[in-house]
């Protein structure tokens, strides 16, 4: 793969100049989301990691991927724990490819509720606490008017004492950025 034109700090520096408050999520990122949630069709929590660049002080968060739930993933109704080796290895290639870091999780409530559970809070902040991250970012999915046709999606920023609702925007404009991840030659980068 030819070298990519955008270092880690490129990427970033760019993006910090364009956006404010909230999540900014492309369609591409929002609908390989949708996609894997709607396994949650057979009643199970799924879910997987988010990728991307936060700016906390002004509360500003950039997701370029997210991950799906791996292959030793645990799936149950009430609970989702990701397959780590999986998360660690999408972490560490989108690291190398343009600097984004492991900035949160998504994941489904099947049967509710439309908040983030004790558990959840919980695994966050154990993460947390073992991180150099000050927030975590949580962004939960549950099922629309049309099921997981049409999920409705929320995100959270979760710290140690705190848990905060932030707006989540799915915007076109956003796949401005996905430019940013076209390598040199032209090429979009594989994800
Ligand atoms: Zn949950």
């Amino acid at each position: 793969m030819a070298a990519n034109l955008f270092t880690a700090n490129g990427v970033s520096n760019l993006w910090r100049g364009c956006v404010s408050t909230g999540v900014r999520i492309s369609a591409r990122v929002m609908s390989a989301i949708h996609k894997e949630a709607g396994r949650s069709q057979d009643g199970s929590e799924t879910g997987g990691i988010l990728l991307g660049f936060e700016e906390t002080r002004s509360g500003s968060f950039w997701v370029t991927q997210a991950g799906g739930p791996g292959p030793k993933a645990e799936r149950s109704p009430t609970f989702f724990c990701r397959d780590l080796d999986h998360a660690e290895r999408l972490a560490e290639r989108a690291f190398s490819i343009d600097g984004s870091q492991w900035i949160g999780d998504w994941h489904t409530h099947p049967c509710g509720p439309s908040a983030l559970s004790q558990v959840d809070l919980r695994s966050y902040r154990k993460v947390l606490a073992n991180s150099c991250l000050e927030v975590f970012l949580a962004i939960l999915l549950l099922p629309g008017s049309a099921g997981w046709l049409d999920p409705r999606a929320g995100a959270f920023l979760v710290s140690a004492s705190e848990v905060e609702r932030i707006p989540l925007s799915n915007l076109l404009g956003c796949e401005d950025f996905d430019l940013l991840a076209t390598d040199a030659d032209g090429r979009k980068r594989g994800r």
